[in-house]
């Protein structure tokens, strides 16, 4: 196992997930103190990139790729002068010794820190629907590379008539995929278990939602889950929960995110009660309208 640290004698800074969260916490970190040394290890290839723009990516309203990247980790790195390793998985934390693993191109590395910043954000979440993991045109729309994945499948189809996609969950990331796809001559199908789209809205916020896809002609099933995705002669359906079979070529997996927090789980129940102690006694700005961290959620 190879340690990366070229020791400098100066406190470190580890800082796990180099997105949103991550690049603002190094940024900070090194406006706050001019001596300290930081890393980031993120586990895709690109740092502080624009998640909110991925959809509108996939439909050519954003249309070039450069656009997608608040920065890149060679001009963060010498602006803000961060160790930045990317295709870097951090995989377990040695809490006695401050030293995070860490593996790079299949080689396990570790890393030592005097201060730890977990900022790994979420993963997308899969449902347990036979056949879901088995069709290479089921795509998640979460990073660069899912995107990357999206808009090369479609240039290889989009010559064709009548191609079909499939979104699965209604909710914000479904309702901008919807939209971009159809900006291209595509079949769009949403599906959504509940019964508006949506649904932190109270339902009649939702309607003018729901009205003006369907005029822009997307079929909208509601109150419908999809129960099971086969393949006959070749076509892919997803089956639907009332015994519906939705045909697509393309289908965008929606149906939201959940913590990462595998690394999390690592700390102890006494450290993990001290974490929730002190977010309870957070101060909350006047305007910050976000529910405090003990407060329930409707995910
Ligand atoms: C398609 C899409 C559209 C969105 N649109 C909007 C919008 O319009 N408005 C809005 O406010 N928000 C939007 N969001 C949400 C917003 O992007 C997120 O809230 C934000 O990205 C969260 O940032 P983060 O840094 O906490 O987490 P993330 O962006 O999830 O970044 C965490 C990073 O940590 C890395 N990581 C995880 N585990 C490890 C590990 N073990 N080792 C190393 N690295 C690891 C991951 O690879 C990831 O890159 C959107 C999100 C998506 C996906």
């Amino acid at each position: 196992m190879e340690s990366t640290n070229n020791y400098s004698g100066n406190q470190r800074i580890v800082i796990i997930g180099g997105v949103a969260a991550g690049a603002s916490a190094a940024a900070k970190a090194r406006r706050m103190n001019e001596n300290v040394d930081i890393t980031i290890l993120e586990s895709g290839p690109y740092i502080s990139f624009a998640n909110c723009g991925l959809p509108y990516y996939v439909g050519g309203e954003i249309e070039e790729r450069d656009k997608l990247f608040v920065t890149t980790a060679e001009d963060f790195s010498r602006r803000y002068r961060v160790e930045i390793l990317t295709e870097a998985t951090a995989t377990e934390l040695d809490r006695q010794r401050q030293l995070v693993h860490y593996t790079k191109n299949g080689v396990g590395k570790t890393v030592q820190y005097d201060r730890l910043i977990l900022a790994t954000g979420t993963n997308s979440v899969y449902p347990n629907i036979p056949g879901l993991r088995d069709h290479q045109i089921i795509f998640t729309l979460r990073t660069v590379p899912d995107v990357d994945q999206i808009r090369s499948f479609l240039k290889t189809r989009l010559h064709r008539e009548g191609i079909k996609a499939l979104i699965i969950g209604g909710g914000y990331i479904g309702l901008e995929a919807a939209e971009q796809l159809l900006r291209f001559d595509i079949e769009v199908t949403l599906i959504e278990i509940a019964e508006q789209l949506m649904t932190p809205m109270d339902p009649e916020m939702s309607l003018p939602i729901e009205r003006v896809l369907r005029e822009s002609g997307a079929q909208i099933i509601l109150g419908d889950g999809l129960k099971e995705i086969i393949c006959k002669n070749g076509i892919s359906y997803g089956i639907t929960n009332s015994g519906d079979e939705l045909e697509f070529d393309i289908a965008l997996l929606c149906v939201g995110v959940r913590p990462a927090i595998e690394l999390a789980k690592q700390f102890s129940q006494k450290e993990r009660s001290a974490l929730a102690q002190h977010l309870r006694h957070f101060p909350r700005r006047s305007h910050d309208s976000s529910p405090t961290p003990d407060a329930k959620t409707s995910s």
